[in-house]
C-alpha cells in the first residue's frame, strides 16, 4: 500500500496567523492520510514549533548547490536543520516566472535528496502541449532529466506531483481520467527504470483541487493524494481535502 498525502503550497501567501489557525486545526487530522505543509520560508521556523509532530514541513523551493556565494538561495542542510521533510522542486510558476528548465530542476531534486530531504517533483504539460497531444512526451522529458542526474533508482526516496499547468489556479481541474492516464504513465516510465520504486512511488495531482473534486481525484488508483494550491490557505478546505483522502 502507497502513503497518501495531502500537501499544502502556501506560495507567497500566509503570515503568523494562518500558522497557528492551520496547527490548530491539523490537531484532529493525526489519523489518515500523511499531511504536509509548504510554507514561505520565513515562516518554516514558527510553523516547526507549531504543527502537530505528526504534519510534516516542506520547503517550496530548494538550492542546487550545498554553500556558497548563490544570495537569496536556500540550501537542503537549512531545511532539513529547519524542520523540513520536503522539498518542492520545479514548480510551474519556477519554471516559467524564473526560467527553471528540467536541468535544474534536477539538479535540485539531486540536491534535496543529499540533503535528507524528500523532494517532490512537480511535472505537467501547458495547454498548448496537451492540445499538441504532446503531454506524455513533456512528463517523459521531465522525468528523463531528473533520471538522467540521479540514475535508476532516482524515484525510490522522491514524490512526483502531476500538475498540469493548465490547471494550477486556474479552477480547471483535471477530469479523474484525464489524471489517472498521466499518473500511470509516470509509474510507467518509473517502472521502466526501477519497478520497486514505480510501486512505491506517491504520486500527487495538483491543478484546482478542492474539497468538492477531491474524493474521485483520489479515488482514482495511481492518485496517491494531492498538492494544494489556493485551497491549503483556508484550513477548513485543507482539512476537508485531507479527511477526503
Ligand atoms: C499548486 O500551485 O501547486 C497548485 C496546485 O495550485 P492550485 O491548487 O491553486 O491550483
Amino acid at each position: 500500500m502507497r502513503r497518501k498525502i495531502i500537501a499544502g503550497n502556501w506560495k507567497m501567501n500566509g503570515d503568523g496567523e494562518l500558522v497557528r489557525r492551520i496547527a490548530e486545526r491539523a490537531a484532529d487530522a493525526a489519523s489518515g492520510a500523511e499531511l504536509a505543509v509548504c510554507p514561505p520560508f520565513p515562516l518554516l521556523a514558527a510553523a516547526a514549533t507549531q504543527l502537530p509532530s505528526g504534519v510534516r514541513l516542506g520547503a517550496q523551493d530548494v538550492s542546487e548547490y550545498e554553500a556558497g556565494a548563490y544570495t537569496g538561495e536556500v540550501s537542503g542542510a537549512m531545511l532539513r536543520e529547519a524542520g523540513c521533510r520536503y522539498a518542492i522542486v520545479g514548480h510551474s510558476e519556477r519554471r516559467t516566472l524564473y526560467s527553471e528548465d528540467n536541468a535544474r530542476v534536477a539538479g535540485k531534486y539531486v540536491a534535496a535528496q543529499r540533503a535528507g530531504l524528500t523532494p517532490i517533483l512537480c511535472i505537467g504539460e501547458s495547454l498548448a502541449e496537451r492540445d499538441a497531444e504532446r503531454t506524455e512526451a513533456v512528463v517523459a522529458e521531465q522525468l528523463g532529466a531528473v533520471f538522467e542526474a540521479a540514475g535508476d533508482r532516482a524515484f525510490a526516496e522522491g514524490v512526483v506531483a502531476y500538475e498540469p499547468v493548465w490547471a494550477i489556479g486556474t479552477g480547471r481541474t483535471a477530469t479523474p481520467e484525464q489524471a489517472q492516464a498521466v499518473h500511470a504513465f509516470v509509474r510507467q516510465r518509473v517502472a521502466e527504470r526501477d519497478t520497486d520504486s514505480a510501486e512505491a512511488l506517491p504520486i500527487l495531482y495538483g491543478g484546482s483541487m478542492k474539497a468538492d473534486n477531491a474524493a474521485e481525484l483520489l479515488a482514482q488508483p495511481d492518485v496517491d493524494g494531492g498538492l494544494i494550491g489556493g485551497a491549503s490557505l483556508d484550513p477548513e478546505a485543507f482539512l476537508a481535502i485531507h479527511r477526503a483522502a
